[in-house]
């Protein structure tokens, strides 16, 4: 199938497996149902290898050992009609182990169709929900946070530009709150923080990519994780019709693996969305 662009215009990494084989009782017909068949998937699995490639730990990319066995249980597994089913609960599978996507295509080479033939398949490709276009617009909040350059200015101008990619935003007032610091960092000046929510059909990592486009905008240096900033924006919370969605994929962690114990967060939240809630409790 054809490559994957991900938000931010990188093409995604590939873990490719071919040809995995097993017998399966799927099919329209008694007969298929009785005797079983052999069943061949191939599949692409799309997501980033920076974590692996930085720890060159296996317990930061998928396994393709597990990928083989959970396909191949499915395969001996519950019978169904179509292969088109099929295909469906393999993809909903991979995607569970963390893809970002991925490509499955199930052959039936020994299909009953009466005439010569080598083979038939059917090919899908699925997202994740961080990948999707959310349906209806998703209901978003934006954590906004500055202590370099100006952080009042850096604030306000960030907060003008994510208007800008949100409907029916609205922003709490601007506060300040003393930086946190590690044992044994230099000090660092206050926070001014901020929050917006409003909507977005952006799907989360292409308001991701968004976000860190303006960051970069502002002047953002990544190089020092916990070190002052121009600007930071983070996705505190990321909502379907109501439903927060929930990722623990490092690149974006939903909702957001802090916001809960942050009172810079929580309360400029609650000022503009009293009955938000996240993680299914009211905000206070
Ligand atoms: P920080 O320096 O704290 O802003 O962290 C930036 C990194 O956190 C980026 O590489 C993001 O991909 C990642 N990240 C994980 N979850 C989130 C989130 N909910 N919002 C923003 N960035 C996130």
């Amino acid at each position: 199938m054809a490559d994957l662009y991900l938000p931010g215009g990188h093409l995604s990494d590939q873990i490719t497996l071919t040809g995995l084989t097993a017998t399966g009782h799927h099919g329209v017909f008694d007969h298929e149902k009785e005797n079983g068949q052999e069943f061949i998937v191939d599949l692409t699995i799309h997501t980033t290898f920076k974590y692996a490639r930085n720890s060159d730990d296996l317990g930061k990319t998928i396994n393709y050992g597990e990928v083989a066995d959970r396909l191949a249980a499915i395969i001996t597994g519950e019978p169904v009609n179509l292969i088109e089913v099929l295909a469906e609960r393999i993809a909903a599978e991979v995607l569970d182990m963390g893809a970002l996507a991925v490509d499955v295509t199930v052959h039936k080479p020994h299909a009953p169709i009466q005439q010569v033939f080598r083979d038939v398949s059917v090919s899908i490709r699925r997202l994740s929900v961080l990948l999707q276009t959310p349906k209806p617009a998703a209901e978003v909040v934006i954590g906004l946070g500055s202590n370099l350059n100006d952080p009042v200015a850096q604030v306000e101008i960030g907060a003008g530009k994510v208007a800008r990619i949100l409907m029916n935003e609205r922003k709490s007032r601007t506060r300040v709150t003393a930086a946190q610091v590690l044992p044994g960092a230099p000090s660092q000046p206050n926070y001014i923080n901020a929050i917006m929510i409003g909507n977005t059909t952006l799907s989360p990592l292409a308001l991701l990519a968004e976000l860190q486009r303006i960051e970069d905008e502002q002047g953002r240096t990544r190089d020092e994780r916990w070190g002052p900033r121009t600007l930071d924006l983070d996705i505190v919370s990321y909502k379907i019709a109501g439903r927060e969605v929930v990722s623990d994929d490092p690149d974006l962690t939903l909702p957001h693996p802090q916001a809960h114990l942050r009172d810079f967060v929580i309360e400029p939240w609650a000022e503009v969305d009293p009955w938000g809630t996240l993680r299914g409790k009211p905000l206070r």
